[in-house]
């Protein structure tokens, strides 16, 4: 996806994985300035290990806690966030307003932070629900202190009020939990929410596939992956995300889920 983005912006550019032990966390980030790397991406169990060797991180890095982005300039790291930002315009992408949403957020881990943090600060009201319920609480109570009203934690599979938008971000559905799917309230498709997986790996869980049966449009992750890399690349390039070329990175996406 990034090196089809890369192309594509005529940029003498490449992105290359590297695997890092947490341990080396520290030697890891220190290298990008050694070495003059413009930028990284970091995943789990990266995300929140690097945040000790940043100069800055940005506002939705430090409300949830992690960042999935470093850009390094003249020696100078700052840590950013993108997949909150890239999930409200995978929404907006698919036809979706993001302000003044009932949400059901199901999970709060880190990618439920990055959806909530980032719904209520559109003023949008979440309500999470996870299995183990301390942490869907803590999250609601960390986002109230912010935008007060615009979160509470639901009992996993109980009954809640109603929603327009239900999000997926627990790993229920994908491996090794395929053909599973998270504990839903009941009657949850009755209000024919839109209904979104963070899931990309299958590309329809059973969660999408139920919900489609009940008649509901849905959409899975790919436009957040797509849309938070975009994010990244905008921040790296200094060009705009209008100027990012999301059609050919989903095609890049979907070529490689279909060719692993
Ligand atoms: P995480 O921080 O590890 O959180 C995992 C969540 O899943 C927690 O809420 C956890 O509940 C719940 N969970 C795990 N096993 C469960 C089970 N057996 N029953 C009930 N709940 C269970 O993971 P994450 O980083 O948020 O990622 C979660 C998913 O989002 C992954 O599928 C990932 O691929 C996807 N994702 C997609 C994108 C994208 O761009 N599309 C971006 C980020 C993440 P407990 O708290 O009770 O353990």
């Amino acid at each position: 996806m990034h090196n089809v983005a890369l192309q594509a912006l005529g940029l003498d550019w490449v992105y290359v994985p590297f695997e890092v032990a947490p341990e080396n966390a520290g030697a890891a980030v220190e290298s990008i300035r050694a070495l003059g790397l413009i930028g990284v991406n970091v995943t789990v169990p990266l995300k929140e290990l690097v945040l000790p060797y940043l100069d800055a991180i940005d506002d939705a890095a430090a409300q949830i806690g992690s960042v999935n982005t470093i850009h390094h300039e003249n020696g100078r790291l700052t840590g950013y966030s993108t997949d909150g930002a890239g999930f409200l315009q995978s929404l907006e992408s698919a036809g979706q307003a993001v302000s003044g949403r009932e949400v059901y957020v199901l999970g709060a881990g880190g990618s439920a932070r990055a959806v909530a943090w980032a719904m209520a600060s559109r003023g949008s009201r979440c309500r999470i629900a996870n299995r183990t319920q301390a942490k869907s609480e803590a999250l609601a109570a960390s986002i109230n202190q912010v935008y007060p009203g615009k979160a509470s934690a639901a009992l996993w599979g109980a009954e809640t009020e109603p929603f327009d938008l239900l999000v997926n971000t627990t790993t229920l559905g994908m491996q090794p939990h395929i053909g599973e799917r998270p504990m839903l309230p009941p009657g949850a498709f009755s209000d024919k929410p839109f209904v979104c997986d963070l899931i990309y790996a299958p590309a329809q869980t059973r969660l999408l596939a139920s919900a489609e049966a009940a008649g509901c449009r849905t959409m899975n992750g790919v436009g957040m992956l797509v849309y938070q890399g975009a994010i990244s690349l905008s921040l790296w390039t200094g060009r705009p995300l209008s100027e990012m070329p999301t059609a050919a990175m989903e095609q890049a996406v979907w070529a490689g889920l279909s060719n692993p």
